[in-house]
């Protein structure tokens, strides 16, 4: 039997439009919701499987993307967010009523992805922003409970959807990080 990878891509992963130009993330409730706008498409969208990330109820692994944090900006109910965990590099603000993480956002200068937000392009209620293209941290859902016996299920069904699975990140991110340290070393 498949495994439920996520609501999002589980009927094939829909493309984007190629011209998304930003929307509303959303959170679950049905009173008051968080509502926090986006500037702009999303980009490196990607299914992941870590145990940090944000997924719907039943899904093994998130969907999860970056934009400029600039381009992120609390418009409604903001009073109901709430960082999950203030030691983690990644500082997820989640709605405290229905747990929906709407942005996590990096405060250390020095990190690589220093200057991006990580959002859940499924609570976007518009449709037409850029699709998963890989699936990361895949083995991580082992952590989460899944059996690793369903391992090479997961990953042929992964492929099928056209989500490369990667047990870290993607090779360009991973290269990306690296040119990162790279430098920081040679400025250093
Ligand atoms: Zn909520
Ligand atoms: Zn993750």
């Amino acid at each position: 039997m498949a495994v439920k990878i996520h609501p999002s891509v589980d009927g094939g992963v829909k493309q984007g439009s190629g011209s998304f130009a930003g929307g509303t993330l959303v959170c679950k409730c049905k009173d008051k919701p968080v509502k926090v706008s986006v500037t702009g498409d999303v980009a490196h969208n990607h299914a992941c499987g870590c145990t940090q990330c944000w997924k719907p109820e039943g899904a093994t692994f998130s969907v999860v993307a970056v934009v400029p944090r600039d381009n992120v900006k609390v418009i409604e109910n903001g009073d109901k967010l709430k960082v999950v965990n203030a030691s983690a590099t990644i500082q997820r603000y989640a709605c405290t009523v229905c747990g929906t993480h709407m942005y996590g956002r990096i405060e250390n200068k020095a990190h690589p992805f220093y200057g991006l937000d990580f959002i859940h392009p499924e609570l976007f209620a518009e449709g037409g922003w850029a699709a998963p293209g890989f699936a990361a941290f895949v083995s991580s859902v082992i952590e989460s409970g899944v059996n690793p016996s369903e391992m090479a299920g997961i990953r042929s069904q992964l492929k099928q959807l056209g989500l490369e699975p990667y047990d870290c990140l993607s090779p360009p991110l991973m290269d990306a990080i690296a040119t990162h340290v790279a430098k920081s070393k040679a400025a250093a």
